[in-house]
């Protein structure tokens, strides 16, 4: 990758040392463009016209994701977010009561939000699947908890914190043997992590946009395994995914669309499009290595700072790296870091509430790397960390 070039490609990348990836990535300069432009032609020549001006290229969005994860086209679905997205594939499994969902330590909070209310709802059962020592879901524990109640394995591929790399491929196999339907949430491994569904086994998979797919922010897709779509009905049916054609009668698409909705933003959509096409354009293996290396090399420096301690936790570990520190307070760490031009965010144990109980956390900071960040990057952030300590 030539990543002067892919800098000077980024605008933000002259201003600011973005390391907040995980919350939101910097757009390319042609993805601001394609979008700017879309929304220019919409105020001066109409929305649905604009729309119809720009049918194949919006089209395209379903060929793009498909190729990025190995899917068909017709598998594909367009939503404004990941929750959004989930949601939609969660809840359009039928649950009754006593039917297991099989989970793991690191789930994002508004998935295990969902688990609760299909609790409240429907009466369904959460088991929390043990993690390994070394953090991920424990497969072995996985497999022996299925039952013939286990309606549902719905596992973080890389939770929001922790640097984890849930061994999603494995859990694939599981689910396939015995099978369970098995719900991905790859919102933070789209774009750093290679995906391929069919070597995941899910049946269904989300993720956002605007992380490290680059993409505008209210952008965000759901893959659902072909063989499924005529067998579920997402809660919000509409008049885009399904047609009324008698007064007692509907019928639903075919394809994936059946899990969008008419309205989006179709600038923020023809953007994302143009961010996944910059993606598949590079070797996302390279990509995985880039961040990886780049996230090896921030730990490895953090760990020379005697008052952080490093909370990544993972036998694979992502382009995400957490920490805290025991001498200044993380909120107060953050102001100083962006006072200096220093994107991070912060994680806060609520966040996979699971996990920070297991492992006593409290609030930290979360510095996430992309392809695009530097070995100098990193270097300035530890030395302002050092004087902020
Ligand atoms: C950010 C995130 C989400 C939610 O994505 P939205 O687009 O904000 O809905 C879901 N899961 C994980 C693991 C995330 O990090």
């Amino acid at each position: 990758m030539d990543i002067s070039k892919l800098r000077n490609e980024t605008p933000g990348t002259k201003n600011v040392i973005h390391f907040n990836n995980a919350g939101a990535a910097l757009v390319s300069r042609s993805t601001l463009k394609a979008q700017q432009s879309f929304l220019n032609e919409e105020a001066e020549f109409g929305g649905y016209e604009t729309a119809a001006k720009y049918h194949d290229e919006l089209e395209e969005f379903y060929v793009e994701v498909a190729w990025l994860i190995k899917a068909d086209p017709n598998e594909i679905a367009f939503a404004e977010s990941a929750t959004v997205a989930w949601q939609r594939a969660f809840f359009s499994i039928p649950f009754r009561p006593g039917d297991v969902i099989l989970t793991g330590q690191s789930e994002y909070a508004s998935n295990y939000i969902s688990f609760l209310v299909a609790k409240e709802k429907f009466g369904v059962e959460i088991v929390n699947i043990p993690s390994t020592s070394q953090g991920g879901m424990d497969v072995n524990e996985l497999e022996k908890n299925i039952t013939s109640r286990t309606k549902l394995i719905a596992m973080t591929h890389i939770p929001t914190n922790g640097g984890l790399v849930n061994p999603a491929e494995e859990v694939g196999k599981v689910a396939k043997k015995h099978d369970v339907l098995y719900l991905l949430d790859a919102c933070q491994s789209a774009g750093q992590y290679p995906l391929d569904v069919n070597k995941l086994h899910c049946d269904f998979l989300s993720a956002t946009g605007r992380k490290y797919l680059r993409g505008p922010r209210g952008t965000a897709f759901l893959y659902v395994k072909k063989e499924l779509i005529n067998n579920l009905t997402p809660p919000s049916l509409d008049l885009h995914g399904a047609e009324w054609v008698e007064t007692y009668k509907y019928v639903s698409e075919k394809n994936a669309r059946k899990f969008e909705t008419w309205e989006s933003s179709f600038a923020a959509k023809y953007g994302f499009v143009n961010a996944i096409k910059e993606l598949n354009q590079l070797d996302i293996s390279v990509v995985w290595q880039r961040v990886c290396s780049l996230a090896d090399y921030l730990r490895s420096e953090l760990e020379k700072l005697d008052s952080i301690t490093v909370q990544d936790i993972g036998e694979v570990k992502s382009g995400i790296v957490t920490f805290s520190s025991s001498s200044v307070p993380t909120e107060e760490l953050k102001l100083l870091l962006s006072e200096k031009n220093i994107n991070t965010s912060i994680s806060k144990p609520s966040g996979t509430l699971l996990d920070s109980k297991n492992r006593n956390l409290k609030s930290m900071i979360r510095a996430s790397v992309h392809y695009y960040n530097t070995h100098q990057e990193i270097d300035t952030f530890v030395n302002v960390l050092k004087e902020a300590l």
